[in-house]
């Protein structure tokens, strides 16, 4: 038994961000020997190429829009369009571990511009994946990689992806001692 868990894959899978690196996390490597993941990169889904000028949420007449500033392009509709399809074809799964603060990813910091071409930052927002991963799937774990990184979280955050796991292939509630035995045999490089 496995939790299956998208994760951006920037982060230990693919150098797929806009600066052709990648995001380090000591947690989600080694988490991989435990867990299976599903890598996904929304921006290359949609066709931006890596590296690739950097995108950004900016405030409009009828809500944000996602841009790309630099190709004065507007990539809200296929973002959301592809988004929806992937969150669609998705098997069941069991939670998701997103970059943070990523324009697409990203789950309640990425930064909201007041327009294309200004630096003035108005807000803090989802990106366009982490909020549509989030209406979507309102009751599974969701959190990104550097939340990972506090003991406790992390520690809630495993016990829900394993008892959804456990349910899932077994159809049955995990008892406290299975999730624990789990927990433990996660956590054993410590
Ligand atoms: S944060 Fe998301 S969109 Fe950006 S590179 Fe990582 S996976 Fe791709």
């Amino acid at each position: 038994m496995k939790p299956r868990v998208v994760v951006s894959k920037c982060i230990e899978f693919e150098n797929c961000r806009w600066d052709g690196l990648g995001v380090s996390s000591e947690i989600v490597r080694k988490l991989k020997e435990h867990i299976e993941f599903l890598p996904f990169c929304p921006e290359v889904e949609i066709g931006l190429g890596v590296p690739r000028n950097p995108i950004r949420i900016v405030v409009a007449e009828g809500g944000h829009r996602l841009v790309q500033p630099a190709a004065e392009r507007d990539l809200t509709d296929d973002m959301s369009s592809f988004v929806e399809r992937f969150l669609e074809s998705l098997p069941e799964i069991d939670g998701f571990i997103l970059k943070s603060r990523s324009p697409s990813c990203g789950l309640e910091e990425t930064k909201l511009y007041a327009s294309a071409d200004k630096p003035d930052v108005v807000g803090k927002v989802a990106g366009f994946f982490g909020r549509a991963v989030r209406e979507r799937f309102p009751e599974l774990p969701i959190e990104n990689e550097e939340h990972l990184d506090d003991l406790s979280i992390r520690k809630h955050f495993l016990e829900k992806i394993i008892s959804r796991a456990l349910r899932r292939e077994t159809g049955e509630e995990g008892s406290r001692k299975d999730i624990d035995d789990y927990i433990y045999k996660m956590e054993s490089w410590k």
